[in-house]
C-alpha cells in the first residue's frame, strides 16, 4: 500500500541517500525488523519534508515541518515502529501526524492507521501527500490525540510522537489485551521512550532509550503555555 504507483521522478535522485540512511543509521544501530527496514528503504521520506530541507531529508536528525514542529529522526521512527511488533493485520493509532511520514511507514506494516494531529495545516498537508502516494488505509484526523480515539478503539498499537508528562489514561484504556503503547515521557530536559504492554490486570512498562520530542499538548498532555 502506498507508493506502489506514480513515484516522482525525483525519487531516484535520493535512492543512495535512502540506502545509506537504512544501512548506517538503522541496521548499524540494531534495527532488525525486516518490515521496518524494507518500508524505510522504499518510502520516499523527502516527499514529506518541506522543499527548503529536502536536501537533508535522509540526514540523521529531525527537521522542521512548519508550525514549530518536526519530522522525527529516521532512527526514532524505526525504533518506535519496531517496538509495535506489527504482523500486518493490526489497527494502529498514531498521535502527532506531523509530516505524515511515520503514518506512511505504519500504513505499509499494519492494516489500518488512524493518525491525529492538532495543527490543521499539518494534517491537511499530510493528508494530501498520503493520498497522492496512493494510501487508502490511513485516516488523518484533526484533534487532541491525548484523548485517543474512543470510537475506533481498541487498538493493537498506539504510538505517540510527542512527549507526554505521563502515560495518558485514555490511551491505556484504548489498548486491546496484549496491545502496545509506545511513547516518550518526560519534560523538555529529560525524556525516555517507553514501551507499555496491556497485560489485562497490569501494564508492563519497559524503558527503551533517551529521546527528545516536542511536547504533547492537550487535555492529558501539557498545557499550551
Ligand atoms: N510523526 C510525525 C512525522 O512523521 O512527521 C512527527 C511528529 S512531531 C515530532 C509531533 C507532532 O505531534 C506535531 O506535529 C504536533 O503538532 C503533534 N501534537 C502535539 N500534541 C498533540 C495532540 N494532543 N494531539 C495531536 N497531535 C499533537
Amino acid at each position: 500500500m502506498g507508493f506502489i504507483l506514480n513515484l516522482s521522478q525525483n525519487t531516484d535522485k535520493y535512492a543512495a541517500d535512502r540506502f545509506h540512511m537504512v544501512q548506517y543509521q538503522l541496521v548499524n544501530r540494531g534495527i532488525h525488523d525486516e518490515g521496518v527496514l524494507k518500508a524505510m528503504s522504499e518510502i520516499p521520506r523527502h516527499l514529506f519534508v518541506p522543499e527548503l530541507y529536502r536536501h537533508a531529508a535522509y540526514d540523521d536528525c529531525p527537521l522542521p515541518i512548519g508550525e514549530g514542529q518536526t519530522i522525527s529522526q529516521p532512527y526514532m521512527v524505526a525504533i518506535m515502529t519496531q517496538c509495535l511488533e506489527l504482523k500486518g493485520d493490526e489497527k494502529v493509532l498514531e498521535i502527532g501526524t506531523g509530516s505524515g511520514y511515520q503514518a506512511a511507514i505504519l500504513g505499509r506494516l499494519a492494516s489500518h492507521i488512524y493518525t491525529i494531529e492538532r495543527h490543521s495545516a499539518l494534517a491537511s498537508r499530510a493528508k494530501t501527500i498520503l493520498k497522492q502516494a496512493g494510501y487508502d488505509n490511513i485516516d488523518v484526523i484533526v484533534g487532541d490525540g491525548s484523548l485517543g480515539l474512543p470510537d475506533k478503539a481498541p487498538f493493537h498499537g498506539i504510538i505517540v510522537t510527542a512527549c507526554a508528562p505521563h502515560a495518558p489514561k485514555s490511551l491505556l484504556d484504548q489498548l486491546e489485551i496484549g496491545g502496545r503503547l509506545i511513547l516518550p515521557i518526560g519534560n523538555p530536559y529529560h525524556q525516555i521512550l517507553h514501551q507499555m504492554v496491556n497485560q489485562e490486570k497490569r501494564v508492563e512498562d519497559r524503558n527503551i532509550l533517551e529521546c527528545a520530542f516536542v511536547p504533547l499538548i492537550g487535555e492529558e498532555g501539557w498545557n499550551e503555555e
